[in-house]
């Protein structure tokens, strides 16, 4: 019986079958447990009725194991160099879609209105590369795709800075920018020894469960998610000092923000780290009508 690709055998076989050489800024560090692919598959919640998409497959290890529990999986994959490779070790799966193309360039929602005609429930479910965790996941919710939501490994830091509540130093715009269209948590902290070859920082995998709804409403959501950058742009400054930097004429309009501040009952001595998404989403509206 051919074993699972995740395991050390079967990829050190695959690569050296291929002479394939890792890309490190394409953040090439490929699985080989297939215990923890399991996991992270258990925790996307998918049915047979299901459909995946992963974002960058490597040489498929994570994409058998999705393939093995749902109905279809789409999985871009920005290496040239893999798409033979993959086109090999997946084909006993032929409800596997393979597309040639860097995700954040590619048009995510009408791949998904051509490949899941009949699929309601969609997961993103993937081993990110590390050089682009950040822009992916905000690319993939700021989209407003059709998904439930979305499971995948990443730098622990980065699944802390995500996951993070007010008041911690974690806790910052990256927090509210997911958790504004997301429930976030940290669902597994990954050994560096199950990858190939081992990444230098410590991974974590996150579930990011969408919001029917955002998790407040605010009369205009880039301007508070410029809020929000703006007063954690120097953490150790106050709130009205980073307002004063970071709003449109600001410095000229101090007593304008400290009245403002005061009608939403907000201390301006207080720091950014704070503030919880609805005391941002209150500020944010009240300055909207004379900062926009
Ligand atoms: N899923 C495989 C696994 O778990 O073994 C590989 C994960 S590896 C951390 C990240 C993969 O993403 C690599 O195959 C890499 O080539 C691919 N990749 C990097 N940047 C990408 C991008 N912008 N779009 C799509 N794939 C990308």
């Amino acid at each position: 019986m051919i074993k699972d690709i995740a395991t050390p055998i079967r990829t050190k076989a695959i690569l050296e079958k291929y002479g394939f050489s890792f890309k490190k800024s394409l953040g090439q560090n490929f699985l080989i447990d297939t215990n923890i692919l399991n996991r992270i598959v258990d925790h996307a919640g998918l049915t047979k009725e299901s459909g995946a998409i992963e974002i960058g497959p490597g040489i498929g290890a994570l994409t058998e194991q999705l393939a093995k529990n749902c109905q279809k999986v789409v999985a871009f994959e920005i290496d040239q160099r893999l798409i033979p490779i993959l086109e090999d070790t997946l084909s006993p799966y032929p409800h596997v879609k393979v597309i040639h193309e860097d995700v954040l360039k590619a048009d995510v929602l009408s791949v998904m209105e051509n490949e899941f005609k009949e699929i309601d429930d969609v997961m993103v479910v993937a081993n990110l590369p590390y050089y682009v965790t950040t822009p992916i996941i905000m690319k993939l919710l700021e989209d407003q795709l059709p998904i439930r939501g979305i499971v995948c490994m990443l730098q622990k830091e980065v699944a802390d800075r995500i996951s993070a509540k007010p008041g911690t130093k974690e806790y910052g715009s990256l927090s509210i920018a997911v958790q504004y269209y997301t429930m976030a948590e940290i669902v597994m902290i990954v050994p560096k020894t199950v990858f190939v070859p081992q990444p230098n920082v410590d991974s974590a995998v996150i579930r990011l469960t969408r919001r029917l709804t955002p998790i407040v409403e605010v009369k205009d959501e880039a301007f508070f998610f410029q809020v929000t950058r703006a007063s954690f742009a120097q953490r150790r400054k106050t709130l009205l000092n980073n307002l004063q930097s970071g709003l449109k004429n600001g410095k000229e309009k101090k007593e304008l923000i400290l009245s403002i501040l005061e009608k939403v009952q907000i201390e301006p001595s207080r720091r950014g780290e704070t503030l919880s998404i609805e005391e941002f989403a209150r500020l944010s509206d009240a300055l909207y009508d004379h900062f926009k």
